[in-house]
């Protein structure tokens, strides 16, 4: 009978394995900048993928190969050429951190021990950043989509007292409020929460894409007219298509005078917070009632890691809290140290992600963090209007943040829908650049979201070449 402990036979092999893994992922790091931005998966890749369940193990100079065959499929996020989505560019600094965190094996739903305390200093760091009381509740979690079902639970239950809890929202048809460039992650917490992604009214936007707050007090003022009880107002800090900040001071005003709770969805606009160009046109966000905001964006935390602050923590305890015979806390012991995370959110079992986060910040510091977002700001600015300055390109809105939409429009070109979409998946399979689309006024444009502190002026440069000659030679086939 083999010794059944998961423990290595060898630890000397597990250890020359570590290494050199450890040495391939820093290579493939160090050279981010090299080769191509997407590499798809090989189809003999693909096929090794569709394996039986191993019954039997491997060695671990076997199991280290696997591993590192993987390190060049990543979708690309991690070159200076990736604009696609909202995604942050990592960090190598991450990969230590990653590796304390297995170590330590640590479940961060409770209890008395050393990760615990690191999630409270980064919460703390966290509270200080956005402007938020030192008393409110937090949570880290795994993204915007979780903190914002969290904290529209939280504004649930208050508005409708903790019965909400096991009779359900009854017989009150509450009702929200976000703009029409909101994401679609606030419709889906609606959907979670049981109040219908219907009950979240989509308020029209101004010129700007910010929220129209006279269309918004109109949508309250008939909804409550009809005996609907609006509860909560989303503000964007930072939209998807086009980085569009709301007035959230407007914002604020309207929800206290209204007994609405505001909440911020900031996924990666927040933390704009950290730049000096960007932090004047965030006013307001420290009003908020709740706030959903990613570190693995715009500060390039390594997926995935995500915070929810709510200012009135016992409105957070509230919505949450519910501590069975075998969780039950206590004064002393291993059992001590309450509320505990399980407290103020769904999961129990929790990794440690709050220790990248810590290690993130101890690294680099806030200046650093927020020079960062600042150059990409200037980049999206500088783009926009070398965009308006370049004959056979349109630009489709104001770069006012850190993404630009714009499209390749020379004279004739039958579909210019077709062809800029055409010319977004030419440069992803090329490899040169990875931009992806959407739709401004109607328009299909190819969007360039600048969330990426590798990412140079030459890069720019070579992606809007790229735009012009590929435009050229689909639009003519
Ligand atoms: C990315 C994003 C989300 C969703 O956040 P995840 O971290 O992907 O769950 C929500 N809102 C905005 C504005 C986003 O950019």
């Amino acid at each position: 009978m083999p010794d059944p402990t998961l423990d290595p036979a060898d630890w000397g092999a597990l250890r020359d394995a570590a290494h050199d893994l450890l040495d391939r992922s820093l290579d493939r790091l160090q050279s981010a900048r090299d080769g191509r931005v997407w590499t798809p998966l090989p189809d003999g890749m693909k096929a090794g993928l569709k394996a039986g369940l191993p019954a039997e193990g491997m060695q671990h100079f076997e199991l280290a190969e696997r591993l590192a065959s993987l390190l060049p499929y990543g979708v690309g996020n991690t070159h200076p050429r990736f604009f696609g989505w909202v995604h942050g560019a990592g960090n190598p600094g991450g990969v230590l951190a990653e590796i304390v965190a297995a170590a330590m094996n640590a479940n961060l739903g409770g209890r008395d021990h050393g990760a615990i305390y690191v999630e409270k200093q980064v919460l703390d760091w966290c509270r200080a950043m956005m402007g938020f009381p030192a008393d409110s509740g937090g949570l880290i979690v795994s993204g915007t989509s979780m903190a914002t079902i969290i904290a529209l639970k939280a504004a649930r239950d208050a508005r409708i007292g903790p019965e909400s809890r096991t009779k359900g929202a009854g017989g009150v048809r509450l009702t929200g409020y976000a703009s029409a460039q909101a994401h679609s992650c606030v419709a889906r917490a609606f959907d979670m929460l049981g109040l219908g992604s219907d009950a979240l009214r989509i308020v029209p936007c101004l010129e700007d894409f910010t929220m129209d707050l006279r269309a918004l007090r109109g949508m309250i003022a008939e909804d409550t007219r009809s005996g609907l009880t609006p509860f909560a107002l989303i503000g964007t800090a930072g939209s998807v298509n086009l980085g569009a900040i709301d007035d959230l001071s407007g914002l604020a005003d309207i929800a206290a005078n209204k007994g609405l709770w505001f909440h911020v969805d900031g996924a990666f606009g927040a933390t704009a917070i950290l730049s000096d160009r960007v932090r004047p046109r965030l006013k307001g966000m420290e009003r908020a009632d709740s706030l959903a905001f990613d570190f693995h964006k715009w500060l390039h935390v390594n997926y995935d890691a995500g915070c929810v602050l709510i200012r009135d923590r016992d409105a957070h305890l509230r919505a949450f809290s519910e501590r069975p015979d075998y969780l039950a806390p206590s004064a002393r012991g291993l059992a001590a140290g309450n509320p505990w995370p399980v407290d103020f959110g769904p999961e129990l079992s929790r990794g440690f992600r709050a220790l990248k986060i810590w290690a993130h910040l101890l690294e680099h510091g806030t200046d650093k963090l927020g020079a960062a977002i600042t150059r990409n700001v200037e980049q999206a600015a500088w783009l926009g209007a070398k965009i308006d300055d370049t004959p056979g390109l349109e630009l489709l809105a104001p770069a006012t943040l850190n993404i630009v939409c714009f499209r390749y429009t020379a004279d004739g070109t039958a579909d210019p829908d077709a062809l800029n979409e055409a010319i977004v998946i030419a440069l992803q399979e090329s490899g040169t650049a990875a931009p992806s689309t959407t739709r401004i006024n109607g328009k299909l444009a190819i969007r360039v979201n600048l969330t990426n502190h590798r990412t140079t002026r030459p890069d720019l440069d070579l992606l809007l070449s790229e735009v012009l000659r590929l435009g050229g030679e689909l639009g003519t086939q």
